[in-house]
């Protein structure tokens, strides 16, 4: 199992990481996909990642909710960040690993519309950077789906493919978000949640191969561990809930969300 998208960096695992770690492992979970929200943990993401060569993968980018009036300045550092991770080895010695993706972005209007137009603005821009720098997007979008796919159709022919991270919609929002082909849902703990549509949705609209997992961890844990911290090994709940939604084997679910993750971050096959 691979865990596409957990907030390893943060505090909540300060003071238990190489258990959390060992854990993962134990379950089966072979890597795991740290994003960057914001300037600070752009530099953690990093910093652990660095740690965890081949299991930790870093992903970079401004989070729709921290998105404030000096989003462009925050931008700038975070480029340079990406791009100067994301340029062959051979041409920098230094750069120990790729950055796999450009996240998590997106839009998030749950909270406050406040920084309604910062956020557009900063989203497209970060759009713009994954068409660049050919980095997949690993995308959070809150109460601002139509919002975010106006932004994608722009550039959908040139986007290289991303992860709808956290997808909890119903069927014509899975089916809108399908259409970007190289695109594919995260799912989590919500598909476990004993009130959700998620299962029925998923079977109806929802080919297997259109399917990573994650945890977003240390949030969303999944039943039997709802209301816990989440952590990576707790994907396998997850994974047990879709093998089950789908009818099929726990390592058919594996196989085939591993090869899905492989397709659209192909350097995380190419390390670990
Ligand atoms: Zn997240």
């Amino acid at each position: 199992m691979i865990d596409t998208h957990c907030h390893l960096d943060g505090e909540e695992f300060k003071d238990d990481l190489e258990a959390v770690i060992a854990r993962a492992k134990e379950a089966g979970v072979k890597a795991i996909g740290v994003p960057g929200i914001d300037l600070k943990s752009c530099e953690t993401v990093m910093a652990l990642c660095e740690k965890y060569p081949g299991f930790c993968f870093p992903m970079l980018g401004l989070h729709p909710e921290e998105v404030r009036n000096d989003w462009r300045e925050v931008l700038q550092i975070i480029k340079f960040k990406a791009q100067s991770s994301s340029t062959s080895e051979a041409a920098k010695p230094s750069a120990k690993f790729k950055v796999l993706a450009i996240g998590e972005v997106g839009l998030d209007f749950y909270w406050s519309r406040e920084f309604e137009e910062a956020q557009l603005q900063a989203f497209e821009e970060q759009v713009r950077w994954s068409v660049e720098l050919q980095l997949p997007l690993m995308i959070h979008c809150r109460k601002a789906q139509n919002e975010m796919v106006n932004i994608l159709k722009r550039y959908k022919d040139d986007l290289p493919g991303g992860v709808f991270h956290c997808f909890t919609g119903n069927t014509i929002e899975a089916q809108e978000l399908l259409q970007f082909e190289r695109f594919v849902l995260g799912i989590g703990g919500v598909l476990t949640f004993k009130k959700s549509k998620l299962p029925e949705t998923l079977k109806e609209a929802v080919p297997l191969d259109r399917i990573v997992l994650e945890t977003d961890a240390p949030y969303m844990a999944p039943v039997p561990m709802r209301g816990q911290r989440n952590e990576p090994a707790f994907v396998a709940y997850v994974l047990q809930k879709l093998a089950e939604t789908y009818g099929v084997e726990e390592e058919t679910v594996s196989a085939v969300t591993t090869a899905n993750v492989a397709r659209i971050f192909p350097s995380i096959v190419n390390k670990s």
